[in-house]
């Protein structure tokens, strides 16, 4: 019996070619080539006017609240269902994030929640397209519009995914892609900041280059480049961006598979589904998903345990997802408190997310599904 991961990063045939060349050809700094590339395949999947990689969706999230000049003081609304990332790119700018429960179908923020958590000091709404199944864009953006505030949209899951047929990650005057290798398509660790309102172009390309207009001085705009604005460093080797550059040139293959296992994931389990009061995903109809994510939401905790060990006795590695971020260390301190978000803490103990990746075989699927019926019954 062979151990099926949870994931496995895709490989799909020209990555080490990419990367040899940048060895042989340099050069491995940033902002070569295959970045280049990398931006205009991004920018042509999406219909986003600017792309800029970065070393991570992490530090993507840091430069969108850098643009958004986020001070002590200052609230970005955030869903508590969420990886860190989200958070401390506000927390590290003195920013307090102001947690608004999920929905229990998408697991997305609750729009209808938005409003009652606005004050005079929120500055901007950050949202997760969870799984890369979309918010509820119209209502959010109506929102935005009559408080006047920016949105961010962390599309770490939602490359992809669309939204009444637009591209997720076109709607925020900021998006975040991840590139980390749980994610669909992958360089080991790499990201992208979405710009999608190009007056900050100019100032994106100076925060993530340390401060400094050497973007501008490299396309000749400028005679030398000198410190101008804050900033970090922020743009990743052009080897990672070779690595990327062919994941992106293969995305019709690995995002067909994917599409493949996760349809026959839901097919498979339906009656088994109802049968035992689980549900699966929920994806409305005009939400395009990216099929990032195949979960299952036991009906109660102990469901799960019984589950995940089962699983693990047959060598296939199931995991569960976020923990509330309210209920963290972190969040107490920012007054989270238990009963403040019920959905987020219902869901997250009750969440199971079962392997997808471009390699996993058909043999190895059928594996999971009938050991997931075996392992997860009501008795
Ligand atoms: C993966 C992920 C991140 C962080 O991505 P990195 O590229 O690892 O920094 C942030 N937000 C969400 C929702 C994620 O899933």
């Amino acid at each position: 019996m062979n151990p099926i991961p949870f994931n496995r990063a895709a490989v799909t045939g020209r990555e080490a070619e990419y990367v040899t060349r940048v060895i042989a050809e340099g050069p491995l700094h940033g902002d070569g080539p295959f970045t280049r590339e990398c931006h205009a395949w991004l920018e042509r999947l999406t219909g986003s006017p600017k792309a800029l990689l970065t070393t991570s969706c992490t530090h993507a999230l840091e430069m969108a609240a850098l643009l958004l000049d986020l001070q002590p003081g200052d609230e970005v609304i955030v869903p508590p269902f969420t990886f860190v990332s989200t958070v401390n790119a506000i927390v590290l700018r003195g920013a307090r994030p102001v947690f608004v429960d999920i929905r229990p179908d998408t697991l997305n923020i609750d729009e209808t929640k938005i409003e009652a958590a606005i004050t005079p000091r929120t500055r901007a709404l950050l949202l997760v397209h969870y799984a890369g199944v979309a918010c509820e864009m119209d209502a959010i953006m109506a929102i935005a519009a009559r408080h006047g505030l920016p949105v961010v949209e962390d599309n770490a899951h939602g490359l992809f995914g669309a939204y009444k047929g637009r591209a997720l990650g076109t709607f925020g005057t900021f998006a975040t892609l991840s590139f980390h290798d749980t994610k669909n398509l992958s360089c080991g660790e790499g990201g992208a900041l979405m710009i999608n309102d190009t007056q900050y172009v100019d100032r994106a390309e100076i925060i993530r280059e340390k401060g400094t207009n050497r973007t501008r001085f490299y396309r000749g705009q400028v005679d030398k480049y000198t410190w101008c604005d804050v900033g970090s460093s922020y743009l990743p080797s052009d080897i990672l961006a070779a690595y990327l550059l062919a994941q992106l040139e293969s995305h019709d293959r690995i995002q067909r598979r994917r599409h493949e296992l996760w349809t026959r994931y839901a097919e498979a389990l339906a009656p088994w589904a109802s049968d035992n009061g689980i549900r699966l995903p929920i994806v409305p109809a005009e939400c395009q998903h990216p099929a990032h994510i195949f979960y299952l939401l036991m009906p109660s905790l102990e469901a799960r345990t019984r589950l995940l060990a089962h699983l693990r006795s047959k060598l296939i590695l199931a995991v569960f997802h976020y923990l509330p971020l309210h209920l963290s260390d972190m969040g107490r301190r920012f007054g989270g408190a238990e009963g403040q978000h019920p959905i987020t803490e219902d869901v997250s103990d009750r969440l199971v997310r079962l392997p997808l990746f471009f390699q996993l075989s058909d043999e190895d699927q059928a594996r999971v599904i009938e050991e997931v019926m075996a392992g997860g019954t009501a008795s």
